[in-house]
C-alpha cells in the first residue's frame, strides 16, 4: 500500500493570507499585489510538512498516540475504499494502517471491482480465509464463529464509506458476495463524533478495525491501542473548534433534530425506527 504523503499540498493558509491583504489595500494596490503574484513561479504555494508516518501535518502529528511498534497481528485487513472517502480530511485509514505491520492493511481505492480488473482482490475473496464485514441479514455475528482463526492466517475485507455508499458498492460488486460475511455484535458506540453518523452503532472503520482484530486475534487491548489515536484526533478537533456530531439516532431521541423532518413517508418511518432502535 502506497502511505506516502508527500505530495500533497495545501494552499489555503497562504490564498487566505493574500485575500486578506488584498482587501485592506486601496485598488491601485491591489493592481501591483496581483502584478506581483503574476510573476511568482507557480510552485511558490506553501507545501505544509507532513509527518511520513501518520500523514497528518506536523503540527498535529498523531504519532505520540500511535503504538511504539507495530501491532502483532495475523489477520490481514483489506479496505475497499469508495474514492471519495480518500479525500476526506478526517480519514481514519492512515490512522489504522500506521499502527499495524506494513501490509497488514491494504487499501483498495474504487466503487467498481472486477475479476479482470482486481485480480488481487479477487484471489482474496475467493480465498476461504477470508471474511467480508458487511452487516445484514446474510451476515453471521464475528463473535458467534465457531471458527479458530489463531490456526491459519485470516483476511477481513472492510467497505470505507459513508452508510450509503457501503451498502452501494456492496450490492453491486458481485466479488464481494463470495466471502463469508460477518456482522459485529458487540460492537461499542462510536467514539468518533465529528462526522455524523446515521446511528450510534455505526461505526468508524477504524473502530470497525479494532473490534474485529480484537475478535479475530483474541486480544482485546487491540481495541484500546487502536482507538488511542482516533480519540486523540477526535479531542483536536474539538479543541479547535470542531462541533460533537452526535449521530441522527442521538438527536432523534433527545429531541434535538433540528432539520425539517423529511416529506417522504418511506424516510419517516426510517427516522422513527431509528429512534426505536430497531434495524434499519
Ligand atoms: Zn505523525
Amino acid at each position: 500500500m502506497d502511505t506516502s504523503c508527500h505530495g500533497h499540498t495545501d494552499s489555503s493558509a497562504s490564498s487566505s493570507h493574500v485575500a486578506r491583504q488584498s482587501s485592506s489595500s486601496s485598488l491601485e494596490e491591489d493592481d501591483l499585489l496581483f502584478g506581483d503574484l503574476v510573476d511568482l513561479p507557480v510552485e511558490i504555494t506553501e507545501r505544509r510538512p507532513t509527518c511520513s508516518r501518520c500523514c497528518r501535518p506536523e503540527k498535529v502529528c498523531l504519532c505520540p498516540f500511535l503504538p511504539p511498534h507495530p501491532l502483532d497481528v495475523s489477520t490481514t485487513l483489506y479496505i475497499v475504499q469508495h474514492p471519495a472517502e480518500e479525500s476526506r480530511v478526517l480519514r481514519t485509514v492512515p490512522l489504522l494502517a500506521a499502527c499495524l505491520a506494513p501490509g497488514k492493511c491494504r487499501v483498495l481505492v474504487g466503487r467498481r471491482f472486477s475479476e479482470e480488473k482486481n485480480p488481487e482482490l479477487a484471489a482474496v475473496c475467493r480465498d476461504s480465509r477470508t471474511l467480508i464485514l458487511y452487516p445484514g441479514s446474510g451476515a453471521q455475528n464475528l463473535e458467534e464463529l465457531n471458527e479458530d482463526f489463531s490456526k491459519t492466517e485470516h483476511n477481513v475485507i472492510i467497505i470505507d464509506g459513508t452508510w450509503s455508499q457501503a451498502k452501494d458498492m456492496f450490492l453491486r460488486n458481485s466479488l464481494l458476495h463470495l466471502p463469508k460475511q460477518v456482522q459485529l455484535n458487540s460492537a461499542p458506540s462510536s467514539q468518533y463524533v465529528i462526522r455524523t453518523q446515521p446511528t450510534n452503532m455505526c461505526l468508524s472503520t477504524l473502530e470497525c478495525a479494532a473490534v474485529t482484530l480484537s475478535i479475530m486475534e483474541k486480544k482485546q487491548t487491540i481495541i484500546e491501542v487502536l482507538l488511542r489515536p482516533l480519540q486523540a484526533l477526535c479531542s483536536f478537533q474539538l479543541q479547535h473548534g470542531a462541533q460533537v456530531h452526535h449521530s441522527k439516532e442521538h438527536l432523534l431521541k433527545n429531541g434535538m433534530y433540528d432539520k425539517p423532518m423529511p416529506k417522504n413517508k418511506r424516510k419517516i418511518k426510517r427516522m422513527e425506527k431509528l429512534i426505536t432502535n430497531q434495524k434499519i
